[in-house]
């Protein structure tokens, strides 16, 4: 690529949306690569359970239940002081894409479902940044580039999210072999893309299954002509039409989305440590109410584990945090 591309990364912004187990890898990658900028978006919180695959965490992240974007922006500014690193942790949403995306150059999905990439596909087509999906689930990957107006966008291969149930990372697994094999994938092409230009990159999709050892390039995916999101421009996930699920991945949690409406953590940490044990911290507070667990961020935003029940979360939320 040689000094020209190496300059061209070094001023180019970077958004990685989910810093799970493909965008802890992607981040650190970006890191080191020497992006300029480097936006972290997550709306989590580092569990022990991460640890098996999601790279840039460790015990003490579990133990004090750092948000993930805060935990990766701590590692990545010991591995790459040069680097500005941008933790955002903020759900991912049709109200927050633009504001999210703003400045941004590429595009890396780090995410773990499908109605989340619709509404990057969507926010990155409207906006006309590049894009590199990739998912995997148990010993399986796939990894594509999307460029808008020059490749196959993800509604051109997709028109529609799978119906049905999914395997999903907490029905299947998922080895961290695949994760980190589709990640590194996905940031050489965004490396490709920052260094050389989207015609650089030819847009084929890569399937990968680390324990058959399978791997396939299939022909670049063609361009739907009659697409409603990169030819029609209909932007059904953006324009709020289509409402990203409230249930996370399969993972017997519901999130809640209240809007705008701060929650003063120390207080409510107070009122609820006489009924239950509360482990708070200034960026989130976690409530054992066996057989369920809140963790509420201050921004009113909560996840409820323990139900996938949309009113069993609704009425815990109303009757731990309020209506
Ligand atoms: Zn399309």
């Amino acid at each position: 690529m040689g000094e020209k591309g190496q300059a061209r990364i070094r001023a180019a912004r970077v958004a990685i949306v989910g810093c799970g187990a493909l965008g802890t890898v992607q981040a650190e990658t970006m890191a080191r690569a020497g992006v300029g900028r480097l936006r972290l978006i997550d709306r989590d919180f580092v569990e022990w359970s991460n640890l098996q695959r999601q790279f840039l965490y460790d015990e003490a992240d579990a133990s004090e239940g750092l948000p993930k974007a805060v935990a990766a922006g701590r590692r990545l500014a010991r591995v790459n002081s040069e680097v500005a690193v941008e933790p955002m942790v903020a759900d991912l949403t049709a109200a927050s894409a633009a504001d999210l995306f703003e400045d941004i150059d590429l595009i890396l999905d780090g995410t773990d479902n499908f109605e989340t990439r619709f509404l990057i596909n969507d926010a990155a087509v409207e906006a006309n940044i590049p894009w590199i999906y990739g998912a995997a689930v148990g010993s399986y990957g796939i990894k594509l580039a999307i460029v808008p107006g020059q490749t196959a966008c993800l509604r051109c291969v997709y028109p529609e999210p799978p119906q049905g149930a999914q395997p999903t990372c907490e029905t299947e697994g998922v080895l961290a072999p695949v994760t980190a094999t589709i990640a590194a994938l996905q940031a050489a092409d965004a490396l490709k893309i920052l260094a050389l230009g989207t015609e650089a990159i030819v847009a084929r999709l890569t399937t990968i299954d680390v324990w058959s050892g399978a791997i396939r390039q299939l022909a670049p995916p063609p361009r739907d002509p009659a697409c409603p999101c990169c030819v029609r421009r209909e932007f059904a996930y953006l324009d709020g039409s289509r409402r990203a699920p409230i249930s996370l991945c399969g993972r017997n949690a519901v999130q809640i989305h209240e809007r705008s409406r701060p929650v003063d953590l120390p207080a409510l940490a107070q009122r609820l440590s006489t009924i239950a044990a509360v482990r708070s911290n200034e960026f989130a507070l976690r409530v054992d109410l066996d057989p369920y667990e809140l963790t509420v961020f201050p921004d009113g935003r909560a996840i409820i584990k323990g139900t996938q029940d949309v009113g069993v979360a609704r009425s815990l939320y109303a009757r731990y945090i309020g209506a």
